[in-house]
């Protein structure tokens, strides 16, 4: 195709976007949407221009369950958002507003989630704190894991809904709060400890986590097998330092960063 030609098959697809919109939302208020496969209602706040429109108005569900068809099957209705739902987001990419409930949502036009945006909130909020106080670095330490276990586990969701739409396989991982066996259920596809640092110090972190989240923060033989630190800091308290809540908060981002990148972009 030339590329006039293909300008002007741009242009018409633009003005049948239009039309489409302008039938659905006359004022441009939004539209409250039900996905048909999980029921979760959302609203959007479609673009006036949208690049991914070709011939019928396809979107996601916003609540990131995987359903991707006619926006007719989600019984469409002009309205603003008029209840408390659980986030608002505008997508940087194509501007899309929409508001939906959960934590992990994914834009309904250009199909990209934000496990990577949640993350990063929460670590930026550790490594904007300067308080050294041992209660608050553990406190820390228990949301970057908590945190970076819930959004590792969405994308792992998500890794294998795009595997299976691609006729293949990924790996299920229930919980990434055991760090070390996730690392192996994966290795075959994609070592995660490549993102961090160090893995051995990542890991004795995270076994830090479990130390004051089980065990009153004292170190027992578990710890000991886990972590490789000397038989002799049995029954002692595990330390935590500023600099090392810094650098787990990093690797946690490092990790989900580098896990969207190869199975969810
Ligand atoms: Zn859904
Ligand atoms: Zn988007």
């Amino acid at each position: 195709m030339a590329i006039s030609n293909y300008r002007r098959f741009l242009e018409e697809q633009q003005m049948l976007y239009q039309t489409i919109l302008r039938k659905m939302d006359p004022n441009n208020v939004g539209l409250n949407v039900v996905c048909p496969t999980c029921g979760t209602e959302s609203w959007i706040l479609l673009p006036q221009e949208n690049s991914y429109f070709r011939e019928e108005l396809q979107i996601c569900c916003p609540a990131a369950c995987g359903h991707y068809s006619s926006i007719k099957n989600f019984s469409p209705l002009a309205s603003p958002a008029n209840r408390a739902f659980d986030q608002e987001f505008i997508c940087p990419r194509d501007n899309t507003e929409f508001k939906t409930y959960g934590a992990i949502n994914r834009c309904p036009v250009c199909a990209i989630e934000n496990p990577r945006e949640v993350m990063n909130t929460c670590a930026d909020r550790v490594l904007a704190s300067t308080s050294i106080q041992s209660d608050d670095l553990s406190e820390m330490l228990g949301s970057l894991v908590s945190t970076f276990d819930g959004v590792m586990r969405q994308c792992n969701i998500i890794a294998i809904q795009n595997a299976a739409s691609l006729h293949s396989s990924h790996p299920r991982v229930r919980s990434f709060q055991d760090v070390a066996t996730a690392q192996q259920t994966l290795a075959s596809l994609l070592d995660i400890s490549k993102y961090v640092l160090s893995w051995p110090q990542f890991l004795e972190t995270f076994q830090k986590r479990h130390a004051l989240s089980h065990n009153l923060g004292v170190i027992d033989h578990k710890y000991v097998d886990k972590t490789g630190v000397s038989t002799s800091q049995v029954g002692k308290k595990v330390q935590l330092s500023k600099q090392e809540i810094d650098q787990f908060a990093n690797d946690c981002k490092g990790i989900v960063r580098g896990y969207f990148a190869h199975f969810l972009s």
